[in-house]
């Protein structure tokens, strides 16, 4: 598969314009609080949500229209060359953000690019190197854990099939998801982050209590087809629109589409 460098923001790493990532002028600011530019809403503003209708058709194309217009080629923003690098990339990423992660992984994988780089380094050498990332002992007792996994099951090659990858020390759901998605565009399921699971609570796409059944909810409401993007969009749309603390709906496009208790117009 072909490899790219890319950089992405918190949690799962999605995604950054390659012009955001060079540019730090760039008018697209990847802080939530700043100004953005929106694509106009198509959607009426007339139209009255009709609360047996959440999940309709047309209510959902009108989200993956919007979410396509926002964000046409949503990306993984974590900084990697292979499957091997996001993976870790993405075992760094959880409780910390992107550009954290960014900071981080260009000079670990100069120093060890490979799986077998890790297979019997002395854990405490990797605490070193990804300290500023948050839960360095876990994140380091399971980043040299799935490598080595990786070299003696594996032939050293990141496996790509869910249930293979949920076998590595540190990988769940989630990380399994980002990496055969991005990775090998394989789409296995749906990436659940903070992001995903608070604005499908507010877009009332699920109701689930925990990410496996919001995952479970997303992948019977999209097409297979749109599972990696969609997150994805909607990872950045977190970031960028429906902020946690302060979601700028006055700007945003899915307004018409919305009544979360917490929407501010
Ligand atoms: S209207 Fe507000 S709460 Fe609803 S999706 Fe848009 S930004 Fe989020």
């Amino acid at each position: 598969m072909p490899t790219k460098t890319k950089s992405r923001a918190k949690g799962t790493g999605v995604a950054q314009t390659k012009s955001q990532i060079l540019n730090p002028k760039s008018s697209q600011s990847p802080n939530p609080k700043s100004k953005i530019q929106t694509p106009k809403s198509t959607t009426p503003k007339s139209q009255i949500l009709n609360p047996k209708s959440y999940s309709s058709p047309e209510r959902l194309q009108k989200i993956f229209a919007e979410l396509d217009a926002l964000f046409p080629k949503p990306e993984c923003a974590l900084l990697h060359e292979n499957p091997f690098q996001l993976l870790v990339a993405t075992i760094l990423s959880a409780q910390c953000t992107d550009e954290r992660v960014n900071k981080v992984t260009p000079g670990l994988f100069r120093k060890f690019p490979a799986p077998r780089d890790y297979v019997g380094l002395p854990q405490a050498e990797l605490e070193h190197e990804i300290h500023s990332t948050g839960f360095f002992r876990n994140k380091a007792k399971n980043i040299i854990g799935a490598a080595t996994r990786i070299v003696n099951e594996y032939g050293g090659q990141v496996p790509r099939t869910m249930d293979e990858l949920l076998t590595l020390p540190g990988v769940a759901r989630k990380t399994a998801n980002v990496v055969l998605g991005t990775a090998f565009g394989i789409a296995a399921g749906a990436v659940v982050d903070t992001h995903v699971f608070r604005i499908t609570h507010r877009l009332k796409l699920s109701e689930g209590k925990t990410p496996e059944k919001v995952e479970e909810h997303l992948m019977r409401l999209v097409p297979q087809a749109r599972w990696v993007s969609f997150s994805h969009q909607l990872i950045l749309f977190g970031r960028k629109i429906c902020d946690a603390r302060r979601p700028l709906c006055a700007e945003c496009p899915l307004a018409t589409l919305c009544d979360a208790p917490d929407k501010t117009i």
